[in-house]
């Protein structure tokens, strides 16, 4: 939809929507421009997903930085950010993680409001499913720890589960359901939207979005940056924020430096759409399945990663087959629905299964990584301390733990054990 800037609406509102109405649509602006790049820019930042995107909106918000390139290979938002299944939670074990996702989750309660953007965020509550004993100490244990980071959850019996969610078969026979970690405040948000509402924000701050540009090369000299290649030609930068999820260790190698990052695929599938039947999100860790119902019906439902690494975005047939089996035992309704589409993203696994937020052995490059298979429920609270670390050059409070220099003193930050899965 294209309309001329000079008698275009610029928020939206109840009264820009009667507005176009009256003129049929025709003055909508677009939500951001698609400018060539400048010669140089104060900040760079490669990836224009949701962390990229975020990043450069509180660069903007909080530090008044707005000389930002935001520089895309594909399409904003075409990476794992429009390809994930949307579980936003906060009940992480370790501080530094429940502290960093708490705060994404309280940005995300009012986000729609501060982009000016429905971001269409649903807190329908989520629900951890607890099928081993050794589950219920696990989840019992991040509920006591929880409460001391301030991060509401509960501990519910299979018979609340039960009233909560009808559809469910809480008796195995080989995994019955023994309990499981509520967090009220959980629940889900539309991907694209993210992605978009912060694309609009950017662009409305003067920054420039641009994509099909993929980064091809960087330039360092004395140790420091000085630009990147890509496709659009060569742009200059004093600060650089490599925000690639599954291409993380891709970007590193042109700097020059490594990264503690394996990269593999992770897919997900939707069913045909059905009338309102689940109105929670749940996991089930110990099966390796999870699922939600989307606004058209859909059941979204993920599983594990494939067990090898790979860049080539999708996922291997078997995984779909273990995860609907490994659900279907415990929601046997969802055996007799046609799956309609299937797709897969890379997500970048740190051995902790904690993200990185750090400065890096090149001066002006910073790197935002290893979300893995969770990092959309973060997106507003990574941006939020990325920007921080860029602006300033070093760590705040949200970012100190998450540094490169964890993996060589031994300080991990062990989510893997506590959650079995991450999403
Ligand atoms: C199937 C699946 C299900 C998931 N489910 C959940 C979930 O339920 N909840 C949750 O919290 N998380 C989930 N995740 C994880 C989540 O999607 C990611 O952690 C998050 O989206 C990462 O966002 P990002 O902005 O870092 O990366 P991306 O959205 O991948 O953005 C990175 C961008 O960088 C671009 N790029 C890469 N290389 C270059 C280059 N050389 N030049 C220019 N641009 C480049 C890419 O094209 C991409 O658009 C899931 C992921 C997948 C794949």
């Amino acid at each position: 939809m294209s309309a001329s800037p000079s008698n275009s609406t610029g928020k939206y509102s109840v009264f820009a929507i009667a507005r176009e109405a009256m003129r049929l649509h025709t003055g909508w602006k677009k939500a951001w421009t698609s400018p060539e790049p400048k010669k140089k820019y104060q900040v760079v930042i490669v990836g224009a997903g949701g962390h990229g995107l975020a990043t450069a909106y509180y660069l903007g918000k909080n530090f008044g930085i707005t000389d930002i390139a935001i520089i895309e290979k594909g399409w904003l938002g075409g990476g794992n950010t429009g390809r994930n299944t949307t579980i936003i939670r906060s009940n992480y074990l370790q501080d530094p993680s429940a502290a960093i996702y708490d705060k994404a989750l309280k940005l995300y309660e009012n986000l729609s409001q501060d982009l000016n953007y429905n971001i269409m965020f649903s807190p329908r509550g989520l629900l951890m499913l607890a099928q081993t004993e050794h589950e219920i100490r696990g989840y019992k244990r991040t509920v006591y720890a929880n409460q001391l980071q301030d991060v509401t959850t509960e501990w519910v019996t299979p018979h609340q589960i039960k009233e909560m969610l009808p559809i469910i078969n809480i008796d195995g026979p080989r995994y019955p359901v023994l309990g499981g970690l509520y967090q009220p405040r959980g629940g889900t948000a539309r991907h694209d939207a993210v992605a978009w509402g912060y694309a609009r924000a950017c662009s409305a701050m003067g920054m420039d979005i641009i994509q099909n540009c993929e980064v091809t090369g960087v330039e360092t000299a004395n140790g420091q940056v000085r630009a990147v290649n890509t496709a659009k030609g060569r742009i200059e930068c004093d600060k650089l924020a490599m925000i690639v999820a599954g291409n993380s260790s891709v970007l590193a190698e042109m700097a020059g430096f490594r990264l503690p990052i394996e990269s593999l695929a992770l897919q997900a599938l939707v069913s045909e759409p059905i009338k309102p039947c689940c109105d929670l999100v749940i996991m089930a860790n110990t099966v390796h399945g999870y699922l939600s119902q989307s606004d058209k019906g859909e059941m979204v439902i993920g599983g594990g990663t494939d067990g090898f690494n790979n860049y080539s975005q999708r996922g291997s047939w078997h995984h779909v087959e273990e995860t609907v089996r490994a659900l279907v035992e415990t929601f046997p309704m969802l055996s007799r629905l046609k799956m309609l589409r299937q797709w897969g993203g890379i997500v970048d696994m740190t051995g902790d299964r904690s993200p990185i937020l750090s400065t890096t052995p090149v001066g002006g490059i910073f790197v935002n990584c290893g979300w893995g298979t969770g990092g959309f429920k973060a997106i507003p609270g990574s941006g939020w301390a990325m920007a921080e670390l860029v602006a300033n050059g070093r760590p705040g409070a949200l970012a100190a733990e998450f540094g490169l220099n964890r993996f060589k003193e031994g300080r991990f930050i062990d989510e893997s054990v506590a959650a079995g899965v991450a999403h």
